[in-house]
């Protein structure tokens, strides 16, 4: 359901089982152009506590339906997208700002993926048990769904990461109110409309959309939501973290990164460079795992140098529905200004601009001229403590430096080695929740995914999503 022309298109709230309108609306701009292109409810309490509502009283049915009819919701749901991929892929894009191409190779897959694995995963065993000689005693645990879970999304990766979060809530009997990015709603409420589709019943998902600092804030507030799965800033996870601190709710946080590749002398670097440029420059460097510092053996570093530069300054930038652009747009012109703050702060700081400086980098038809574009930026001789090497920048913009380790976040790092020891002691060493040696994004959804200090609390991935959204109860009986 691509739209293609000038019209702005409205979307609603999803209560219910029911698309409903709100009295207040707010605008999305498509970041490629600079221009409104779709109105999202400014939803507040009311439409939360329907919202909510609705989910408990789902849940009572939900919660007891069997796995299997839970499965083949999810299953179906999965059917659906994928055969609506491309406008879902085109809708992506035009929301966030990505590339067609990313959206329809990474995103939307990916999402199908998501309910798929999660769909299948519930049909399979995943209760322990145990006998004690000594007592003659039988242990045994049994899962229970939490409740309603509160699930709150950022707007780099809209399908990708709600997906991520409603299919092993639902595959466990939860039902979920969500609240995706107030800047990339509307692949969220298409999805809505696939559920009425897959026979998901009503109530069990509900989509409120919103800002953070109103609707946000009442999900993660309200009493009958039991788990909140939040994706976002470390700030953001601050202010929920204080907002239910009375409140004894499960919480997942997956939050901001500072990630580094660390590369040794002894690289391969024809496979090294590319993966390397994948990795800081893919989705304009909006990825919470994208590549933002690069330690560099001194052995290395020259060569490195050179030849990352001229595959950074080669990447296409430029109108997304281009099937030759390789960056789009950023998602605003604060996130705009805020990036390009940094690398005025790297100039006023000494530092050197190795690419992304020429005048003349991006070049856009007139569609794209009032665009959020930012080109692929390399950055040196920038100090160890300067904000650049410090906090998360989020944009196309990365520094490398002569080696050096330290951490204040911790989401990912990649090592570059082709010494086994090497990439086992530092892999060891290194304080972060996911390392990749010798690859980036590699992702198998068994693994554990998460942060270590600013990078979040608590961990999701195939079993640890399961026992997000489940309540483990162990029962022991004496024979
Ligand atoms: P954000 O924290 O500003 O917003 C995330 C979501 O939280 C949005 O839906 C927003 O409306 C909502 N929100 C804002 N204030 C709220 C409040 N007080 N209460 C409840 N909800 C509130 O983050 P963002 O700018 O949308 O996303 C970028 C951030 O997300 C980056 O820091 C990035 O690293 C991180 N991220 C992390 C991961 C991960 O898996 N670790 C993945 C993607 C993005």
């Amino acid at each position: 359901m691509a739209n293609n022309s000038d019209s702005v298109l409205q979307i609603e709230n999803y209560i219910d089982g029911e698309f409903v309108e709100t009295a207040r609306y707010m605008d999305s701009v498509n970041p490629a152009r600079g221009v409104v292109w779709a109105k999202v409810p400014d939803s507040g309490e009311e439409e939360l506590n329907r919202a909510v509502s609705a989910a408990k009283k789902a849940f009572e049915t939900w919660s007891k339906t069997s796995v299997q009819e839970r499965s083949r919701c999810l299953l179906k749901m999965a059917e659906l997208l994928e055969s609506q991929l491309e406008s879902f892929a085109e809708i992506e894009s035009r929301d966030q700002g990505k590339p067609v191409s990313v959206a329809r190779n990474v995103d939307i897959p990916r999402a199908v993926y998501n309910l798929r694995v999660f769909g299948t995963a519930i049909l399979h065993h995943l209760e322990m048990s145990s006998f004690q000689e000594d007592f003659f005693a039988l242990n045994y645990t049994s899962r229970l769904p939490v409740g309603v879970a509160g699930i709150i999304c950022p707007w780099n990766l809209p399908m990708y990461l709600l997906t991520f979060k409603i299919a092993p809530a639902l595959a466990c009997g939860n039902t979920v109110v969500c609240k995706p990015s107030e800047m990339t709603s509307v692949t969220a409420w298409m999805l809505c409309k696939l559920c009425t589709e897959a026979g998901v019943p009503r109530g069990v998902i509900n989509m409120v959309f919103g800002t953070g600092h109103r609707v946000g804030d009442a999900l993660v507030r309200h009493p009958d939501v039991r788990v909140i799965s939040f994706t976002g800033s470390t700030l953001t996870a601050e202010k929920i973290r204080l907002a239910t601190a009375t409140q004894c709710k499960k919480l997942s946080l997956e939050l901001g990164g500072k990630n580094a590749a660390i590369i040794f002398d002894d690289v391969n670097l024809e496979k090294c460079i590319p993966t390397v440029t994948r990795s800081t420059f893919i989705n304009q460097g909006e990825v919470c795992l994208c590549t933002s510092r690069i330690f560099v053996q001194r052995g290395v570093f020259d060569e490195f140098i050179t030849k990352f530069v001229k595959s950074a300054s080669t990447i296409t930038v430029g109108d997304p529905d281009d099937k030759d652009t390789w960056m789009g747009a950023l998602i605003s012109p604060e996130h705009l200004a805020k990036v390009s703050g940094y690398v005025n702060l790297a100039k006023e700081e000494g530092a050197t601009i190795l690419t992304g400086d020429e005048p003349d980098r991006i070049k856009l038809n007139s569609k794209n001229a009032k665009g959020y574009f930012f080109p692929p930026t390399v950055i040196t001789n920038v100090s160890d403590n300067s904000k650049l090497m410090q906090e998360e920048i989020f944009g196309p913009v990365v520094c490398v430096v002569p080696f050096t380790t330290e951490d204040e976040y911790g989401l990912c790092a990649s090592i570059w080695s082709q010494n086994v020891n090497t990439v086992h002691r530092v892999a060891r060493q290194l304080q972060v929740g996911t390392v990749w040696a010798n690859c980036w994004l590699v992702r198998d959804l068994h693994m554990p995914f998460g942060g270590l200090k600013n990078s979040g609390v608590g961990r999701e991935g195939l079993i640890h999503s399961v026992d997000l959204f489940t309540e483990v109860k162990t029962v022991c009986v004496q024979l």
